[in-house]
């Protein structure tokens, strides 16, 4: 076990700890991972350290936010290696549960979070916002934490949590981290891990076509469904096999946005790239990660 980091897998033993903090006067942060750690996990950590006194990571690889043929099974798994790059990052302790602890025998209910759900990858990805809205739901009860930190890199599900915490009074402040990225833009994703040298060379792209949508949107009369199209085109000319979509949307109800587009805009696109389906979005105009 990393030296500072303790690693618990069942409900009780976190909730004793938990408590125990509590008691003591110190807020706990939660920040919820699937695992295969890299430096936008860690940006996560080390925000809800500076945050809160105490800082749990779960490690969950969710099987109710893969749909059937989804990478389920091919999802990198390392716990040990996990494990010393949250201690570094200072998290105090790592909660991973087992399968059975989160979905025990009989499990039955499901926390769907309406309109916020259904556009975007969740056009793409049926069920895969109710799966993540149920663990979540689920880890935050498990955990008990005063507040959670997720990325903006998955934009829709950051919204679908705020939504989520909001309506069903947890109790728990939802913050959101402004996107890692590598020195050429490409988003950290443990998807990106599927990538070969050649597809690892065009994966930027994404994020060009990004940049470059957010701030042509803004331009006085802009033609926005013409900037979309370009944006498409120019992902599919770097190489990727297909577009799921790219939209600009209101960054709080997730509904096409309407011209003249302002702040109140992100956006967004998800497109295949070999085996890797890579998503990302950027503010409008482009600002910061
Ligand atoms: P995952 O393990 O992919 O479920 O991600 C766990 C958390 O890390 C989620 O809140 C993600 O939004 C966040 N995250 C993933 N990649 C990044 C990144 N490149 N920058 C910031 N946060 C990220």
């Amino acid at each position: 076990m990393p030296p500072g980091l303790e690693i618990l897998h069942a409900t009780e033993d976190v909730r004793r700890r938990v408590a125990g903090w509590r008691a003591d006067g110190l807020s706990v942060g939660l920040v919820p991972t699937m695992g295969a750690i890299h430096d936008g996990h860690l940006a996560l950590v080390r925000e809800a350290a500076a945050g809160s006194d105490r800082v749990v990571a779960s490690l969950f690889v969710n099987p109710k936010q893969f749909a059937p043929g989804e990478d389920f099974s091919a999802y990198p798994r390392d716990e040990v290696g996990d494990a010393a790059l949250i201690a570094s990052a200072g998290g105090d302790l790592l909660f991973a549960p087992p399968g059975e602890t989160v979905y025990p025998e009989g499990f039955s209910t499901a926390v769907s979070v309406g309109a916020l759900s259904e556009g975007l990858c969740g056009a793409f990805r049926p069920g895969h916002f109710e799966g993540v809205a149920t663990v979540v739901a689920k880890l935050l009860n498990m955990v008990r934490p005063d507040a959670a930190w997720f990325g903006e890199k998955d934009f829709q599900q950051l919204q679908v949590i705020r939504r989520l915490a909001r309506d069903l009074d947890l109790g728990v402040a939802v913050h959101g981290v402004p996107t890692v990225r590598e020195a050429d833009g490409l988003a950290l994703s443990s998807r990106n891990a599927y990538l070969s040298a050649e597809e690892r060379e065009a994966a930027p792209a994404l994020h060009r076509a990004l940049v470059a949508l957010a701030e042509r949107a803004v331009a006085p009369g802009a033609d926005l469904a013409r900037a979309i199209g370009e944006a498409e085109r120019s992902i599919l000319a770097a190489g990727f096999q297909r577009v799921d979509y790219v939209a600009v949307v209101d960054r709080e109800t997730l509904r096409p946005a309407d011209p003249p587009i302002g702040e109140e805009a992100r956006a967004l696109a998800a497109a295949w790239l070999g085996k890797a389906r890579l998503i990302d979005n950027v503010a409008v105009p482009p600002r910061g990660p």
